[in-house]
C-alpha cells in the first residue's frame, strides 16, 4: 500500500514525525540508510558494556520527550542536581540549594567563583523560568553564551571552574560561543527537570518510538539518492512516491538536496573514551564530574553504570571520559594519557581500568546560528518538509519538536 507520507531519517525527528502523524492515522514509511534507528543517539554493545556513541543525556523536562516517550518505560536513572568539580585548590561541588537546600553551604564554601557568582546563577535561574518556555529564545539579541555571562557579571573564576566545563559539555565548545539563547533554554530544563539515563543505554529512546510504529513502517538500510515533491529514488533505484515527503536527515544531506533553503554551518566534534574499573572513581554517586583545573584533556567524567542499570554487567563499572574536539592521538594513545591524566584527580588506580573502547562523534551538534522551538515550520515546496535539530536547536528536544511540528503542518493539510 502506498503510505501517505514518506519520511527520511529514523533519528529522534523522523520518529517522532511518525507517530505523531500515525497516532492521528495517517499511514508513513519511515526509511533510514543505517542498520538501526536513532541517528546520533546510538549505543553499542562490547563485553556487555553498553558504550553510547558520545555521552549524552536526555533531560525529563524536555516538553517534546514529555509529550512522545514513555518515561516510565525507560527506567531512567537520574543524576543529582549540580557537579562535582576538580579546581587548582581542590575539589569541591555545585549544587542546586533549590532542589537540596541541604548542599547550599557546601555550594557556598566552593573554590569555584564567588559568593556573589552564586546569587548570579539564582538570578540566571529566576530569570529564565519565567513566562512560557518559548520565550527563552526571544531573549539573546544575537549575543554569544560567553557575551551574556560576562554581561550578569559571572566572575572569570566561575566561569573558567564551572560554566566553561559544564556548558562547553553541553555545547561541545569551550569558546561558549554559542548563541544565549541555548544558555538560556539548557539553564531552564536543568532547572525544571533533571539529567537521565534510560536502563541499558541512549539507544533505547529512539528504539521505545520506533517500537510504537505499525509493522511495516519502517525500512532501514534504505538509502534514499535524490528526492523531488511527491517521490524519491534509493540508493537501489526504485522509485517511491507519497502526497508528503519528510527530509529528516542530518543537516548535511538535507542541504544537498535542499541547497537554496539549507546551508550548513559546521559541526561541534566530541570524543568518549570508556573503560571498564573495579569501582567508580565517584564511588557510585551518580553525579557529573567537570575538570575546572584549567588544565588537562578530559572536559568531563561520568559513570553510566553508576546513574542507569545495564549500562555494565552486575557488579561492573564502566567510566566515561569526554574530551571535545577529535583528537589526533589513535585510541590507545589517547585512552593511556588520560588514565594518566586521570590519576591526579582518582588516585593510580585509574592506570589499572580495562580500555572499552573509543567513540569519536565528529559531526555530533550542528552549528545552529539561530536556535528557536523548531515549531514553526512551513513547507519547502508543495508536499516536501524539512525537521531535525539543525531547524531548530541542536538537542533531543529540538530534534523532537521539529518532527512534531511538521507532523502537525502535514494534519492541517490533510485535514485530519
Ligand atoms: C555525542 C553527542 C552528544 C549529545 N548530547 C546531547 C545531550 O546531552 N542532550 C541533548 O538533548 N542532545 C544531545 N545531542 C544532540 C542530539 O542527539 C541530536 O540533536 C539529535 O539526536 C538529532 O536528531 P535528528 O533526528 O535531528 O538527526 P539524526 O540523529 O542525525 O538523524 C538523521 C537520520 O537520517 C539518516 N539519513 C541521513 N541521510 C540519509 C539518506 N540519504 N537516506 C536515508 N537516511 C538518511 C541518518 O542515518 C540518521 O539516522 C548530542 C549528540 C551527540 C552526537
Amino acid at each position: 500500500m502506498t503510505p501517505e507520507v514518506l519520511v527520511i531519517g529514523a533519528g529522534l525527528a523522523g520518529l517522532t514525525c511518525a507517530r505523531a502523524l500515525q497516532a492521528r492515522g495517517v499511514s508513513c514509511l519511515v526509511l533510514d540508510s543505517a542498520e538501526a534507528v536513532g541517528g546520533r543517539v546510538r549505543t553499542d554493545v562490547v563485553d556487555g558494556y553498553r558504550l553510547d556513541r558520545g555521552f549524552q543525556v536526555l533531560l525529563t523536562a524536555y516538553p517534546a520527550a514529555r509529550r512522545w516517550l514513555d518515561l516510565g518505560a525507560l527506567r531512567l536513572g537520574e543524576f543529582v542536581s549540580g557537579a562535582r568539580v576538580a579546581t587548582p585548590e581542590g575539589p569541591g561541588r555545585v549544587g542546586d540549594p533549590w532542589r537540596e537546600p541541604g548542599k547550599l553551604l557546601e555550594t557556598l564554601r566552593a573554590p569555584v567563583g564567588a559568593v556573589g557568582d552564586k546569587l548570579r546563577v539564582g538570578a540566571l535561574r529566576v530569570a529564565v523560568s519565567c513566562g512560557r518556555l518559548e520565550t527563552v529564545w526571544e531573549r539573546g539579541e544575537g549575543r554569544t553564551a560567553a557575551q551574556e555571562l560576562a554581561e550578569r557579571g559571572f566572575s572569570p573564576l566561575m566561569v573558567e571552574r564551572f560554566l566553561r566545563p559544564w556548558l562547553g559539555g553541553i555545547f561541545l565548545e569551550r569558546e561558549l560561543t554559542t548563541p544565549a539563547e541555548m544558555l538560556f533554554f539548557v539553564y531552564r530544563m536543568f532547572s525544571e527537570g533533571r539529567a537521565a539515563l534510560p536502563a541499558g543505554g541512549m539507544q533505547r529512546i529512539p528504539e521505545q518510538l520506533a517500537s510504537k510504529l505499525p509493522a511495516g513502517s519502517l525500512r532501514l538500510e534504505s538509502k534514499v539518492e535524490e528526492i523531488s515533491p511527491g517521490e524519491l529514488r534509493l540508493a537501489g533505484g526504485e522509485i517511491l512516491r507519497a502526497r508528503h515527503i519528510v527530509v529528516a536527515t542530518d543537516v548535511d544531506t538535507a542541504a544537498r538536496w535542499l541547497p537554496d533553503r539549507v546551508r550548513p554551518a559546521g559541526w561541534r566534534s566530541v570524543s568518549c573514551v570508556y573503560w571498564a574499573a573495579a569501582e567508580s572513581p565517584l564511588r557510585g554517586e551518580p553525579v557529573l564530574w567537570l575538570n575546572g583545573c584549567g588544565h588537562g584533556r578530559v572536559n568531563h567524567l561520568v559513570v553510566p553504570s553508576d546513574v542507569a542499570s545495564g549500562y555494565a554487567p552486575a557488579g561492573q563499572t564502566l567510566v566515561s571520559a569526554t574530551v571535545l574536539g577529535d583528537p589526533a592521538e589513535d585510541d590507545a594513545t589517547l585512552g593511556a594519557q588520560l588514565q594518566d591524566e586521570l590519576a591526579l584527580h582518582f588516585g593510580p588506580g585509574t592506570r589499572h581500568w580495562r580500555p572499552l573502547g573509543v567513540r569519536r562523534v565528529r559531526r555530533a551538534l550542528p552549528v545552529v546560528a539561530r536556535p528557536g522551538s523548531g515549531q514553526e515550520c512551513e513547507a519547502v515546496a508543495p508536499g516536501l518538509w524539512l525537521c531535525g535539530d539543525h531547524t531548530a536547536s541542536a538537542s533531543i528536544q529540538g530534534a523532537m519538536a521539529s518532527g512534531e511540528a511538521v507532523a502537525g503542518s502535514i494534519l492541517r493539510e490533510l485535514g485530519v
